[in-house]
């Protein structure tokens, strides 16, 4: 029987494993071999505190696992497949089935991708899906975002203030974000926003990344290439929460639902950190907070019950 299964191992669920360690509860972390987490394939990391000179994604997470190892954290590699009863609850995992008083979910959430090989090829190494992680790098130069939802609207306002141009490219030829965001957007003499057009392939090479990015009119079915040295996805997130369905309540995109002011779930002993709820923040520093809470709320309901 363990105390506390964390499942996830990105800034959440590993900041949770520190501070669930310390506290003396042993936690066991829960992970996936083949699931990356959006850390694990960024490249430099400049924003996250303590770090002046920046630090690779994946090196933050080493650094995470190896802390929380430290104050006696478990390890498994496995696939969670559900989560049945309450506490203590029952879960079912590739080679067979683990009980835990308490959970915290931290499984994070994934950008939602367009399915090229080009984008896959270039992915942090100039595709990117967050502008304030890589905005920075794009001082003076020219990019592209994708998607005309508030997030495009936001991120290619936002990364106006480093890149000399932002190309806005939309399948339609209505933006979907509100108003107000959408008005910013359209009245930034920076943003250029290409109508009913998708992006085709990634232009780039080896040596210099990404150096281009080849539209396609979805009206003409004509292409142009441009000049781009960064593109930014920003056509949504989809968390990682498929096998907690049922379990907890999710609102209608599958973010997992929590009481304002904790990390509860709806189902007691169940706590929820990072990306998988979190639709407005989306940064390794406020998973990381939400982790820190969750530890605090499960070390509470533990000690609650005895
Ligand atoms: P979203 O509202 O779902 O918008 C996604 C955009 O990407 C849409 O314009 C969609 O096109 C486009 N898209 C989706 N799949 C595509 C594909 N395969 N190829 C090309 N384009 C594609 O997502 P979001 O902008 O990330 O916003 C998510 C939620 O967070 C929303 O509720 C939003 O209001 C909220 N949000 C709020 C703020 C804020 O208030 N500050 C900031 C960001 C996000 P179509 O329009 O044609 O479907």
């Amino acid at each position: 029987m363990e105390n506390l299964v964390i499942i996830g191992h990105g800034p959440a669920g590993l900041t949770a494993a520190i501070y669930a360690a310390r506290a003396g509860l042993s936690p066991l972390v829960l992970h996936s071999s083949s699931e990356l987490g959006q850390l694990d394939q960024t490249t430099d990391v400049e924003n996250f505190p303590g770090f002046p000179e920046g630090i690779m994604g994946p090196d933050i997470i080493k650094d995470m696992h190896k802390q929380a190892e430290r104050f006696g954290t478990n390890f498994k590699m496995t696939h969670v497949r559900s989560i049945d009863g309450d506490s203590p609850f029952t879960l079912a995992v590739d080679d067979g089935e683990i009980q835990a008083r308490s959970i915290i979910l931290a499984t994070g959430a994934r950008p939602r991708r367009l399915g090229l090989d080009s984008e896959s090829k270039y992915w942090g190494n100039g595709v990117s899906a967050c502008a304030v992680c890589d905005g920075f790098f794009y001082r003076e130069k020219e990019i592209l975002v994708i998607g005309g939802g508030d997030s495009a609207c936001e991120e290619a306002t936002f990364l106006t203030k480093f890149a000399s141009k932002v190309y806005m490219i939309h399948r339609r030829d209505e933006l979907r974000a509100s108003k107000i965001m959408a008005r910013r957007a359209l009245d930034n003499p920076k943003i250029e926003i290409v109508w009913n057009s998708v992006l085709d392939e990634v232009l780039g090479n080896v040596s210099d990344g990404v150096t281009g990015a080849r539209l396609k009119c979805l009206l003409t079915s004509q292409t142009q290439d441009l000049p781009v040295t960064g593109v930014f996805l920003a056509i949504g997130h989809i968390p990682n929460t498929s096998p907690f369905q049922g379990v907890v309540e999710m609102d209608d995109e599958g973010y997992v639902v929590i009481e304002e002011g904790s990390t509860r779930t709806s189902k007691n002993g169940i706590f929820a950190a990072g990306d998988l709820h979190d639709k407005n923040y989306r940064q390794a520093v406020t998973a990381a907070g939400f982790g820190c809470m969750a530890a605090l709320d499960a070390e509470r309901f533990l000690s609650h019950q005895g």
